[in-house]
């Protein structure tokens, strides 16, 4: 049979919202968990006195196999709909969450917003959503979870999902059609099948929901651009970069340049799983080999590209920018460290153009001295050292970044437009 559309969901939300309960739930629900092993520590966690609370219990083995090194499903996280395969790429509240999107080793398709009941929107929930907003993930379904923490209660169901829909029109989401589902992720409630404890909820299941779910299209209409993750010295072949084709197609023979460093040549080989193919497309992880590029030609962040539409090298660009967090106020002058595609260069924030209205995106400001956590702003920059990125109107793949600083995320951004060297 045909392999399924692959989709790259994101869980989001609050800790201790119940995301990984979620994504166990899914898993356990959808057969990726092996029955032996639900079996083997339901048994356990019957043994230990811990029955009521098997499922709980049924996660915390299956992360400490993984932790252990042990190789299970789970390990991928990945799980089956009837109408795709789904791989949940890591959760916010992981430390390199941010990064991982930005760099393209993660970006979601989709993601489920998961907001417990009984506690409502909270920090994390305003800071995913806005992230999410600004990362370019455009299909949302928002889990009302713990609704057996909260009685089942339809008034409180309402009162949350009026509380999120309020927060997604805000970064700009069309909440109209963005799908509300309570559930508890605990008790199994409308994860898979609906559930008798919400008689007042007649829509579809979470599951239904994500089957719903549009493919993204393939951006191979767009012009090649593979961002470099690491490059090889492989003795018979030379040096053979590697990477993941975010957009275009590159083929055996292309004429390619890297950039920024401005080196190009022929396309010799292209390998894909220890496979030589002929051709690459965007999602293929590669690694490819080129005429007369030698080892110290290419690096971590370079973008390889055609040579007749060569990746856009910035001599300064502006961003659409949402500061998450900043101990104190954002100036001219701040240079931080942007993380886009696989690079990662120091920036210098050049003027504070705009400042936005983050609910509508008017503006607020004009030359405003100073932005701060919350506030949206469109903002003139100049990397410090040669790096490429593009409009994300015109290559939505190299066009968003974070912004990081004393260990965090600062803002999130895209680029709106390129001013090349
Ligand atoms: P995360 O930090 O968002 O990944 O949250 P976890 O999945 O680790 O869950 C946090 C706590 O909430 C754990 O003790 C879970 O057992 C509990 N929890 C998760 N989902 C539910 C739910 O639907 N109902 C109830 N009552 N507790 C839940």
């Amino acid at each position: 049979a045909a392999e399924k559309p692959h989709m790259n969901l994101a869980v989001i939300g609050h800790v201790d919202h119940g995301k990984s309960t979620f994504v166990g739930r899914l898993m356990f629900e959808t057969g990726a968990v092996p029955a032996h092993l639900i079996e083997k520590y339901r048994a356990e966690a019957k043994e230990k006195g811990k029955e009521s609370f098997a499922f709980a219990w049924v996660m915390d083995s299956l992360k400490e196999e993984r932790e252990r090194g042990v190789t299970i499903d789970i390990s991928h996280k990945r799980f089956d709909t009837d109408k795709y395969y789904f791989t949940v790429v890591d959760c916010p509240g992981h430390r390199d969450f941010v990064k991982n999107m930005i760099t393209g080793a993660s970006q979601a398709d989709a993601a489920v917003l998961v907001v417990a009941a009984p506690d409502g929107v909270m920090a994390q929930t305003k800071e995913h959503v806005f992230l999410s907003r600004t990362l370019g993930i455009n299909q949302l379904i928002v889990a009302v979870n713990k609704m057996d923490a909260a009685d089942y209660s339809e008034d409180r169901y309402n009162q949350v999902k009026k509380d999120v829909s309020q927060l997604l029109g805000m970064v700009g989401f069309k909440a109209d059609d963005i799908p509300f589902v309570p559930t508890s992720a605990f008790e199994g409630d409308n994860i898979t099948k609906s559930s008798e404890n919400t008689p007042w909820y007649t829509g579809p299941s979470l599951l239904d929901c994500l089957n719903e779910l549009k493919l993204p299209e393939k951006p191979d209409t767009l012009p090649l651009r593979i961002p470099v993750q690491d490059a090889y010295t492989i003795s018979g072949i030379g040096t053979v970069p590697v990477g993941r084709v975010e957009t275009g197609i590159m083929k055996k023979g292309d004429n390619v340049i890297f950039n920024p460093s401005g080196v190009a040549g022929e396309v010799k080989s292209i390998e894909m799983h220890h496979e030589e193919v002929p051709q690459a497309v965007p999602g293929d992880n590669i690694g490819w080999n080129v005429r007369g590029v030698g080892k110290n030609d290419v690096r971590r962040g370079d973008v390889c590209g055609p040579t007749s539409n060569p990746p856009s090298v910035a001599d300064e660009f502006t961003g659409q920018i949402v500061v998450l967090q900043h101990p104190s106020a954002i100036t001219a002058g701040y240079t931080p460290v942007f993380h886009c595609h696989t690079t990662q260069t120091a920036c210098t924030l050049m003027s504070i153009d705009k400042k936005l209205d983050p609910k509508t995106g008017q503006v607020k400001e004009e030359n405003a001295a100073f932005i701060k956590a919350g506030d949206a702003a469109i903002v003139t920059i100049k990397p410090t050292r040669p790096m490429v990125i593009e409009p994300v109107k015109e290559i939505p793949q190299l066009g968003r970044f974070a912004i990081r600083d004393m260990g965090m995320t600062i803002a999130a951004g895209m680029c709106m437009s390129v001013k090349q060297k």
